[in-house]
């Protein structure tokens, strides 16, 4: 039985991760997202259903368009296969609960929003609002967190990310955070409640400057180059919400040895 909820939700996250590529491909161009149906980019030849199955199809075709043979973005498969593999971690924490579906939501609405985000540097309030309201629906029908705590969680890391986009600002003459980050990380708050919310949040922090840094030493970005902290803040939820117990009891363990 279990086995088979599985497999139920591995084909589930595929299909979703499909309509998430369709999300990112369109969302930020201003498209349509239900009409027309799935195009090649290149040629604009429509794409066969059978063409169209996740995963499958892209190693069937070995990446590229059947009709112009232009290479389709790795994009694709990546996409379909993150979401899906985080619908089942999901599950496999969750079960099937409230708070499974609340988190396969939010999941697929952070891989949707920082592959935007990588691409143009935008987290689309046509995606970050509804995710608000999906947050605060899930708070309020079920309460998988005090409402206290998702409110506070909102106000908390939001306030906390603005003040230190006023700070960067006074410091550097320099906007260090778009207002898309900000109603972002509000809705992360929204969804982890405090605490992890908070986690989520000081790990995007830390990832971020450490795989910034990187790029940076690597020359693959250069100092002073804009950040897109979507993908930190969905790396940063993520952390939070699968490994947050750990995370917590490794974070109170360092401070203690420290005082
Ligand atoms: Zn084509």
């Amino acid at each position: 039985m279990n086995t088979l909820i599985i497999i139920f939700v591995i084909l589930l996250g595929l299909a979703a991760g499909s309509f998430l590529n369709v999300l990112i491909h369109r969302l930020p161009r201003g498209e349509s997202i239900l009409r027309p149906g799935s195009r090649c980019p290149r040629c604009g030849v429509p794409i066969r259903w059978a063409d169209n199955i996740p995963l499958i199809s892209y190693l069937l075709l070995g990446g590229k368009c059947r009709v112009c043979r232009s290479p389709i973005p790795a994009r694709y498969p990546v996409v379909e296969l993150l979401n899906t593999i985080l619908w089942v971690a999901s599950y496999l924490k969750f079960g099937l609960s409230s708070v499974f579906f609340q988190m396969i939501i939010f999941s697929s609405l952070l891989v949707a929003l920082s592959f935007i985000d990588g691409q143009y540097f935008l987290l689309p309030d046509r995606l970050v609002f509804p995710g608000m309201g999906v947050g605060l629906f899930f708070l309020f029908a079920f309460r998988p967190v005090p409402v206290l705590s998702g409110i506070g969680g909102a106000v908390l890391c939001a306030g906390l990310l603005l003040g230190i986009a006023w700070l960067s600002q006074w410091l550097f003459r320099k906007k260090g955070m778009g207002g898309g980050d900000i109603k972002l990380t509000a809705m992360v708050g929204l969804f982890l409640g405090w605490p992890r919310g908070l986690l989520a949040l000081f790990l995007a922090a830390v990832l971020g400057l450490v795989g910034w840094s990187v790029l940076v030493l690597l020359g693959r970005r250069r100092f002073g180059d804009r950040i897109p902290f979507g993908i930190f803040l969905a790396l940063g939820a993520w952390l939070s919400l699968f490994c947050g117990d750990y995370l917590f009891l490794g974070v109170r363990s360092l401070v203690q040895s420290l005082l």
